[in-house]
Protein backbone atom coordinates (compact mmCIF):
# COMPACT_ATOMS: atom_id res chain seq x y z
CA UNK A 1 0.00 0.00 0.00
CA UNK A 2 1.23 3.72 0.11
CA UNK A 3 2.25 4.76 3.14
CA UNK A 4 3.50 7.65 2.48
CA UNK A 5 0.95 10.39 3.89
CA UNK A 6 -0.09 13.64 1.91
CA UNK A 7 -0.60 16.76 3.62
CA UNK A 8 -3.49 19.57 2.34
CA UNK A 9 -3.16 22.31 4.16
CA UNK A 10 -6.45 24.43 5.45
CA UNK A 11 -6.85 28.11 3.58
CA UNK A 12 -9.39 28.95 6.28
CA UNK A 13 -7.62 28.27 9.80
CA UNK A 14 -9.88 29.23 12.50
CA UNK A 15 -9.91 30.90 15.37
CA UNK A 16 -8.31 28.98 18.87
CA UNK A 17 -10.76 28.42 21.56
CA UNK A 18 -10.43 30.65 24.49
CA UNK A 19 -8.52 28.22 26.97
CA UNK A 20 -10.43 29.30 29.92
CA UNK A 21 -13.79 27.43 29.17
CA UNK A 22 -12.84 24.64 26.86
CA UNK A 23 -15.35 22.08 27.90
CA UNK A 24 -15.03 18.23 26.57
CA UNK A 25 -14.81 17.75 22.57
CA UNK A 26 -16.69 20.87 20.72
CA UNK A 27 -13.55 22.56 19.42
CA UNK A 28 -11.42 20.83 16.60
CA UNK A 29 -8.25 21.74 15.00
CA UNK A 30 -8.18 22.67 11.25
CA UNK A 31 -7.13 19.34 10.12
CA UNK A 32 -7.56 15.46 9.89
CA UNK A 33 -6.36 12.62 9.12
CA UNK A 34 -8.27 9.87 7.00
CA UNK A 35 -7.53 6.74 5.13
CA UNK A 36 -9.63 4.20 3.11
CA UNK A 37 -10.18 0.89 2.73
CA UNK A 38 -11.39 -1.69 0.15
CA UNK A 39 -10.89 -5.21 -1.24
CA UNK A 40 -8.70 -4.62 -3.94
CA UNK A 41 -6.60 -1.90 -2.76
CA UNK A 42 -6.26 -2.40 0.66
CA UNK A 43 -5.70 0.41 3.45
CA UNK A 44 -4.60 3.34 1.12
CA UNK A 45 -4.61 6.80 0.24
CA UNK A 46 -3.51 7.80 4.30
CA UNK A 47 -4.05 12.10 4.22
CA UNK A 48 -3.86 14.75 5.90
CA UNK A 49 -6.68 17.10 5.09
CA UNK A 50 -8.73 20.21 6.33
CA UNK A 51 -11.44 19.53 9.00
CA UNK A 52 -14.46 18.60 7.04
CA UNK A 53 -17.92 16.82 7.29
CA UNK A 54 -18.37 13.61 5.74
CA UNK A 55 -21.06 13.34 3.37
CA UNK A 56 -22.84 9.59 4.23
CA UNK A 57 -24.85 7.77 1.99
CA UNK A 58 -28.51 6.74 4.12
CA UNK A 59 -27.76 2.89 3.93
CA UNK A 60 -24.32 3.35 5.29
CA UNK A 61 -23.77 0.10 7.69
CA UNK A 62 -22.34 1.20 10.47
CA UNK A 63 -25.19 4.04 10.89
CA UNK A 64 -26.94 0.99 10.80
CA UNK A 65 -25.45 -2.05 12.63
CA UNK A 66 -22.61 -0.10 14.34
CA UNK A 67 -19.67 -1.66 12.66
CA UNK A 68 -17.36 0.71 14.09
CA UNK A 69 -14.17 1.40 16.39
CA UNK A 70 -12.51 4.37 18.29
CA UNK A 71 -10.18 5.76 20.42
CA UNK A 72 -9.25 8.30 22.44
CA UNK A 73 -5.88 9.55 23.69
CA UNK A 74 -4.17 12.71 24.42
CA UNK A 75 -1.62 15.07 24.07
CA UNK A 76 -0.04 17.59 26.16
CA UNK A 77 1.81 20.22 26.07
CA UNK A 78 4.66 20.43 28.82
CA UNK A 79 5.84 22.87 30.94
CA UNK A 80 9.04 23.68 29.02
CA UNK A 81 6.43 23.78 25.79
CA UNK A 82 7.13 20.73 24.15
CA UNK A 83 4.42 18.54 22.62
CA UNK A 84 4.10 14.95 23.94
CA UNK A 85 1.58 11.66 23.60
CA UNK A 86 1.31 9.49 26.29
CA UNK A 87 1.66 5.53 25.21
CA UNK A 88 -0.16 6.26 21.60
CA UNK A 89 1.45 2.70 20.08
CA UNK A 90 -0.70 1.11 22.85
CA UNK A 91 -3.86 3.19 21.94
CA UNK A 92 -3.38 2.46 18.21
CA UNK A 93 -2.97 -1.43 19.50
CA UNK A 94 -5.82 -1.51 21.00
CA UNK A 95 -7.58 0.37 18.31
CA UNK A 96 -6.72 -2.73 16.05
CA UNK A 97 -7.73 -5.60 18.47
CA UNK A 98 -11.27 -3.63 18.77
CA UNK A 99 -10.88 -3.52 15.02
CA UNK A 100 -10.61 -7.73 14.79
CA UNK A 101 -13.44 -8.15 17.30
CA UNK A 102 -15.88 -6.38 14.91
CA UNK A 103 -14.54 -7.58 11.55
CA UNK A 104 -12.80 -4.69 10.21
CA UNK A 105 -9.56 -5.31 8.44
CA UNK A 106 -6.23 -4.53 10.20
CA UNK A 107 -4.42 -1.57 9.59
CA UNK A 108 -0.78 -1.02 9.66
CA UNK A 109 0.04 0.81 13.02
CA UNK A 110 3.37 2.58 12.11
CA UNK A 111 1.66 4.24 9.08
CA UNK A 112 -0.58 5.56 11.31
CA UNK A 113 1.63 6.21 14.28
CA UNK A 114 3.33 8.66 11.83
CA UNK A 115 0.84 10.51 10.30
CA UNK A 116 -0.47 11.01 13.90
CA UNK A 117 2.62 12.63 14.71
CA UNK A 118 2.43 14.68 11.80
CA UNK A 119 -1.28 16.18 12.16
CA UNK A 120 -0.35 17.03 15.92
CA UNK A 121 2.51 18.97 14.42
CA UNK A 122 0.93 20.52 11.54
CA UNK A 123 -1.94 21.92 14.28
CA UNK A 124 0.67 22.44 17.59
CA UNK A 125 -0.88 25.86 17.94
CA UNK A 126 -4.03 24.32 18.88
CA UNK A 127 -2.89 22.38 21.95
CA UNK A 128 -3.58 23.95 24.92
CA UNK A 129 -1.37 25.48 27.59
CA UNK A 130 -3.85 26.57 30.79
CA UNK A 131 -3.15 23.89 33.76
CA UNK A 132 -4.73 20.42 33.41
CA UNK A 133 -6.07 21.33 29.52
CA UNK A 134 -4.99 18.74 26.60
CA UNK A 135 -5.33 17.66 23.16
CA UNK A 136 -7.58 14.99 22.92
CA UNK A 137 -6.92 12.61 20.36
CA UNK A 138 -10.31 10.48 18.54
CA UNK A 139 -9.23 7.93 16.09
CA UNK A 140 -12.07 5.93 14.58
CA UNK A 141 -13.07 3.42 11.65
CA UNK A 142 -16.54 3.04 10.64
CA UNK A 143 -17.65 1.31 7.33
CA UNK A 144 -18.63 2.78 3.86
CA UNK A 145 -20.92 0.65 2.33
CA UNK A 146 -23.75 1.94 0.91
CA UNK A 147 -25.33 -1.24 1.53
CA UNK A 148 -28.91 -2.06 3.71
CA UNK A 149 -27.97 -5.94 3.94
CA UNK A 150 -26.53 -7.19 7.56
CA UNK A 151 -23.01 -8.67 6.87
CA UNK A 152 -19.45 -7.69 7.25
CA UNK A 153 -18.54 -4.67 5.24
CA UNK A 154 -16.14 -4.12 2.50
CA UNK A 155 -15.35 -0.88 2.62
CA UNK A 156 -14.12 1.55 5.76
CA UNK A 157 -12.61 4.60 6.18
CA UNK A 158 -10.39 5.56 9.31
CA UNK A 159 -10.16 9.11 9.89
CA UNK A 160 -8.42 10.91 13.20
CA UNK A 161 -9.64 14.25 14.19
CA UNK A 162 -8.48 15.94 16.91
CA UNK A 163 -10.19 18.54 20.01
CA UNK A 164 -8.66 20.81 22.78
CA UNK A 165 -10.49 20.18 25.48
CA UNK A 166 -10.06 21.54 29.22
CA UNK A 167 -9.14 20.85 32.46
CA UNK A 168 -11.12 17.30 34.00
CA UNK A 169 -10.67 18.40 37.86
CA UNK A 170 -11.88 22.31 37.19
CA UNK A 171 -13.11 22.57 40.76
CA UNK A 172 -10.36 20.10 42.35
CA UNK A 173 -9.83 16.63 42.60
CA UNK A 174 -13.05 15.83 44.57
CA UNK A 175 -14.46 11.91 45.13
CA UNK A 176 -17.62 10.87 43.29
CA UNK A 177 -20.58 8.86 44.38
CA UNK A 178 -20.76 5.67 42.15
CA UNK A 179 -24.15 3.53 41.91
CA UNK A 180 -23.21 -0.16 41.44
CA UNK A 181 -25.70 -0.85 38.59
CA UNK A 182 -28.10 -4.52 39.25
CA UNK A 183 -30.69 -4.28 36.70
CA UNK A 184 -28.70 -3.12 33.50
CA UNK A 185 -25.79 -4.80 32.18
CA UNK A 186 -23.00 -3.76 29.42
CA UNK A 187 -21.00 -6.61 28.17
CA UNK A 188 -21.68 -10.12 28.58
CA UNK A 189 -18.89 -13.08 27.96
CA UNK A 190 -18.48 -13.43 24.29
CA UNK A 191 -19.78 -10.18 23.42
CA UNK A 192 -17.79 -6.89 22.48
CA UNK A 193 -16.97 -5.80 25.95
CA UNK A 194 -13.26 -5.72 25.67
CA UNK A 195 -13.65 -3.72 22.26
CA UNK A 196 -13.75 -0.12 22.04
CA UNK A 197 -17.33 0.30 19.90
CA UNK A 198 -20.19 1.87 19.48
CA UNK A 199 -22.33 -0.45 21.27
CA UNK A 200 -21.08 -0.34 24.54
CA UNK A 201 -21.13 3.56 24.62
CA UNK A 202 -24.52 2.98 23.28
CA UNK A 203 -25.48 -0.22 26.42
CA UNK A 204 -24.28 2.48 28.71
CA UNK A 205 -27.13 5.07 27.96
CA UNK A 206 -29.60 3.98 30.25
CA UNK A 207 -28.15 3.17 33.13
CA UNK A 208 -26.19 6.41 33.33
CA UNK A 209 -28.71 8.17 33.38
CA UNK A 210 -30.66 6.27 35.81
CA UNK A 211 -27.90 7.05 38.12
CA UNK A 212 -27.50 10.85 37.37
CA UNK A 213 -30.98 10.86 38.63
CA UNK A 214 -30.66 10.11 41.93
CA UNK A 215 -27.26 11.48 42.65
CA UNK A 216 -24.39 9.55 41.46
CA UNK A 217 -22.15 10.55 38.81
CA UNK A 218 -21.36 7.01 36.73
CA UNK A 219 -22.03 3.90 37.06
CA UNK A 220 -20.28 0.69 38.36
CA UNK A 221 -20.79 -1.85 36.05
CA UNK A 222 -21.21 -5.81 37.38
CA UNK A 223 -20.79 -8.56 35.34
CA UNK A 224 -23.16 -9.54 33.04
CA UNK A 225 -24.38 -13.22 34.42
CA UNK A 226 -23.72 -13.55 37.78
CA UNK A 227 -23.98 -10.16 38.57
CA UNK A 228 -22.00 -10.12 41.02
CA UNK A 229 -18.33 -9.56 39.34
CA UNK A 230 -17.20 -6.07 39.21
CA UNK A 231 -16.21 -4.88 35.77
CA UNK A 232 -15.55 -1.37 35.09
CA UNK A 233 -17.05 1.81 36.21
CA UNK A 234 -18.19 4.52 33.43
CA UNK A 235 -15.83 4.94 30.88
CA UNK A 236 -12.83 3.84 33.36
CA UNK A 237 -11.28 0.55 34.92
CA UNK A 238 -11.93 0.75 38.31
CA UNK A 239 -8.97 -0.24 41.35
CA UNK A 240 -9.65 -0.90 44.80
CA UNK A 241 -6.60 -0.71 47.67
CA UNK A 242 -7.85 -3.19 50.46
CA UNK A 243 -5.71 -3.88 52.96
CA UNK A 244 -2.73 -2.48 51.51
CA UNK A 245 -3.24 -4.59 48.12
CA UNK A 246 -4.16 -3.02 45.25
CA UNK A 247 -6.55 -4.97 43.34
CA UNK A 248 -7.95 -4.26 39.64
CA UNK A 249 -10.49 -7.17 37.81
CA UNK A 250 -9.12 -9.19 35.81
CA UNK A 251 -9.70 -9.05 31.92
CA UNK A 252 -12.15 -11.65 30.80
CA UNK A 253 -13.10 -10.38 27.75
CA UNK A 254 -16.41 -8.09 28.91
CA UNK A 255 -14.25 -5.44 30.37
CA UNK A 256 -11.70 -2.77 27.93
CA UNK A 257 -8.40 -2.81 28.94
CA UNK A 258 -7.24 0.19 29.47
CA UNK A 259 -4.03 1.73 29.21
CA UNK A 260 -4.29 4.02 32.02
CA UNK A 261 -5.18 0.66 34.28
CA UNK A 262 -2.31 -0.87 32.81
CA UNK A 263 -0.14 2.34 33.52
CA UNK A 264 -1.39 2.42 37.05
CA UNK A 265 -0.33 -1.62 37.30
CA UNK A 266 3.08 -0.74 35.96
CA UNK A 267 3.95 2.12 38.35
CA UNK A 268 2.27 0.75 41.32
CA UNK A 269 4.74 -2.39 40.88
CA UNK A 270 6.92 -0.41 40.10
CA UNK A 271 6.88 1.68 43.69
CA UNK A 272 6.89 -2.07 45.17
CA UNK A 273 3.16 -2.55 45.61
CA UNK A 274 1.29 -5.59 45.65
CA UNK A 275 -0.85 -5.01 42.56
CA UNK A 276 -3.22 -7.64 41.49
CA UNK A 277 -5.42 -8.34 38.40
CA UNK A 278 -7.97 -10.73 39.32
CA UNK A 279 -11.86 -11.25 39.73
CA UNK A 280 -13.58 -9.38 42.56
CA UNK A 281 -17.10 -9.62 43.94
CA UNK A 282 -19.41 -6.53 44.60
CA UNK A 283 -19.41 -8.96 48.21
CA UNK A 284 -15.95 -8.90 48.89
CA UNK A 285 -16.25 -5.19 48.36
CA UNK A 286 -18.39 -4.60 51.06
CA UNK A 287 -17.17 -7.21 53.15
CA UNK A 288 -13.62 -5.11 53.33
CA UNK A 289 -15.71 -2.43 53.69
CA UNK A 290 -17.41 -3.61 57.06
CA UNK A 291 -14.34 -4.77 57.95
CA UNK A 292 -12.63 -1.63 58.09
CA UNK A 293 -9.68 -2.99 55.45
CA UNK A 294 -11.45 -1.04 52.35
CA UNK A 295 -8.59 1.96 52.04
CA UNK A 296 -9.18 3.36 48.50
CA UNK A 297 -11.36 3.49 45.49
CA UNK A 298 -10.84 4.97 42.55
CA UNK A 299 -11.38 4.73 38.88
CA UNK A 300 -8.62 5.12 36.33
CA UNK A 301 -8.48 6.42 32.34
CA UNK A 302 -7.57 8.56 29.79
CA UNK A 303 -9.83 11.23 30.36
CA UNK A 304 -9.51 11.78 34.18
CA UNK A 305 -6.35 10.17 34.95
CA UNK A 306 -7.76 8.80 38.06
CA UNK A 307 -10.79 9.45 39.96
CA UNK A 308 -11.39 8.67 43.04
CA UNK A 309 -14.61 7.50 44.40
CA UNK A 310 -16.13 8.44 48.33
CA UNK A 311 -19.07 6.27 47.78
CA UNK A 312 -20.58 3.75 46.65
CA UNK A 313 -24.31 2.58 46.43
CA UNK A 314 -25.63 -1.34 45.93
CA UNK A 315 -29.28 -2.06 46.08
CA UNK A 316 -29.13 1.07 48.57
CA UNK A 317 -26.75 0.01 50.43
CA UNK A 318 -24.31 3.06 50.82
CA UNK A 319 -21.23 2.77 51.87
CA UNK A 320 -18.30 5.51 52.09
CA UNK A 321 -14.92 5.40 50.86
CA UNK A 322 -12.07 6.93 53.28
CA UNK A 323 -14.34 9.70 54.86
CA UNK A 324 -14.94 11.06 51.67
CA UNK A 325 -11.15 12.54 51.17
CA UNK A 326 -9.04 11.75 48.20
CA UNK A 327 -6.68 8.48 49.05
CA UNK A 328 -3.27 8.73 49.45
CA UNK A 329 -2.20 6.48 46.72
CA UNK A 330 -4.78 7.80 44.07
CA UNK A 331 -3.21 11.01 45.07
CA UNK A 332 0.48 9.86 44.22
CA UNK A 333 -0.45 8.15 41.32
CA UNK A 334 -2.40 11.06 39.75
CA UNK A 335 0.61 13.46 40.31
CA UNK A 336 2.88 11.07 38.81
CA UNK A 337 0.79 10.02 35.90
CA UNK A 338 -0.05 13.87 34.84
CA UNK A 339 4.23 14.81 36.20
CA UNK A 340 4.94 12.58 33.14
CA UNK A 341 2.24 13.81 30.76
CA UNK A 342 3.28 17.56 31.40
CA UNK A 343 6.81 16.69 31.43
CA UNK A 344 6.90 17.13 35.57
CA UNK A 345 8.52 14.18 36.25
CA UNK A 346 11.27 11.94 34.58
CA UNK A 347 9.85 9.43 31.78
CA UNK A 348 11.72 6.17 32.96
CA UNK A 349 8.93 4.27 31.08
CA UNK A 350 9.55 5.12 27.69
CA UNK A 351 5.93 5.87 27.54
CA UNK A 352 5.95 9.95 26.29
CA UNK A 353 6.74 10.61 22.56
N1 LIG B 1 -13.33 1.38 30.15
C1 LIG B 1 -14.07 1.97 29.19
C2 LIG B 1 -15.40 1.42 28.85
C3 LIG B 1 -13.58 3.12 28.53
O1 LIG B 1 -14.31 3.71 27.58
C4 LIG B 1 -12.31 3.63 28.88
C5 LIG B 1 -11.78 4.86 28.20
N2 LIG B 1 -11.10 4.52 27.02
C6 LIG B 1 -11.58 2.97 29.87
C7 LIG B 1 -12.12 1.84 30.49
C8 LIG B 1 -10.20 3.44 30.27
O2 LIG B 1 -9.29 3.18 29.24
P1 LIG B 1 -8.01 4.11 29.02
O3 LIG B 1 -7.27 4.09 30.31
O4 LIG B 1 -7.27 3.44 27.94
O5 LIG B 1 -8.51 5.44 28.66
Amino acid sequence: MMSEVTIAKTGTPGALPDENVLGFGTHFTDHMFEMDYNPQAGWHNPRIVPYHDFSVNPANTTLHYGQGVFEGMKAFRTKDDRIVLFRPLEHLRRLNRSADILCIPQFDVDVVHNALHKLIALDQKWVPAKQGTSLYIRPFIFATDPYLGLRVAENYKLAIILSPVGAYYATGFTPVKIRVEDKYVRAVPGGLGEAKTLANYAASLRAAVDAKKVGYAQTLWLDGVERKYIEEVGAMNIFFKINGELITPALTGSILSGITRKSVLEIARDWGLKATERRITIDEVYAAHSQGQLEEVFGSGTAAVISPVGELSWQNNKIIINDNKTGELAQKLYDYVTGLQYGAVADKFGWVE
